[in-house]
């Protein structure tokens, strides 16, 4: 098993430096030089980020809190979380071409409360109010998500934020006919989770899910779980 993790942590990585990189930074922004399953993928990304923002902004506490956003991609949720005031606000992704496009976009904008940075999130330290992990998930196979989640939730004094594809029957078949016609570009492993599993684990850290919400376009799928310490 910690052959195969090692196996998909280099993939991930060495694809979000190279094609992934080119990829994802053109879906994460509003190039026009996209296709119609990646607009519709950046629809539905769109959503999720918006979900979360709306979260936050009903809250009213953004200014008073400190954000670590593990496997940050190009910084979709952490520049916005900057932007709206935040303590601070402390972004890492495994990949170098991610963390540094978003680290580029930030300073673009003159953006001072975040900081960008290299790392697998399970090298993470600090202690931050809130975590968030926003499609990261489907890089991770089943048996190491647990693990996944203790050392997020380890990193949090109040609350998390996680996002993954929900392994429901419906997924699990449109993602074997991807699979039966996986196209033209290279992609990585994809792998979907059964809900009860991640949020066992949330409890099993002291978390309680308080808000929830699914995310459905046609091509990109993606549930999401606000956990607060009890
Ligand atoms: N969270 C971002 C967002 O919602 O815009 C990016 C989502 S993108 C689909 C997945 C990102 O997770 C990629 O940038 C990838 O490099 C990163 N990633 C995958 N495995 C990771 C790991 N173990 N640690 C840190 N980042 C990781």
């Amino acid at each position: 098993l910690a052959s195969t993790t090692q196996d998909d942590k280099t993939e991930v990585r060495e694809y979000f430096n190279t094609e992934g990189f080119n990829r994802w930074n053109k879906i994460y922004s509003d190039s026009d030089d996209v296709n119609k399953v990646q607009l519709d993928i950046r629809n539905g990304h769109d959503q999720t980020i918006q979900k979360i923002l709306n979260w936050l902004q009903a809250d009213g506490t953004v200014q008073q809190q400190t954000f670590c956003d593990c496997g940050c991609g190009v910084g979709s949720l952490a520049i916005p979380l900057a932007q709206m005031g935040a303590k601070k606000v402390s972004a890492s992704d495994i990949s170098d071409a991610m963390a540094n496009e978003a680290k580029r976009r930030a300073q673009a904008l003159g953006i001072r409360n975040a900081e960008f940075y290299t790392s697998d999130l399970e090298s993470v330290t600090g202690q931050y109010d809130t975590v968030t992990c926003v499609d990261v998930a489907i890089h991770y196979p089943d048996e190491k998500m647990v693990e996944m989640i203790e050392h997020l939730c380890s990193l949090s004094k109040d609350r998390v934020m996680i996002s993954f594809a929900p392994k429901t029957w419906y997924y699990v078949f449109l993602k074997k006919i991807g699979e039966l016609f996986p196209g033209p570009s290279k992609t990585t492993r994809a792998y979907l989770h059964e809900e009860s599993i991640i949020r066992d684990a949330l409890t099993k850290c002291g978390f309680a899910v308080q808000r929830e919400e699914m995310t459905a376009t046609n091509f990109y799928f993606s549930r999401l779980l606000e956990a607060k310490r009890v």
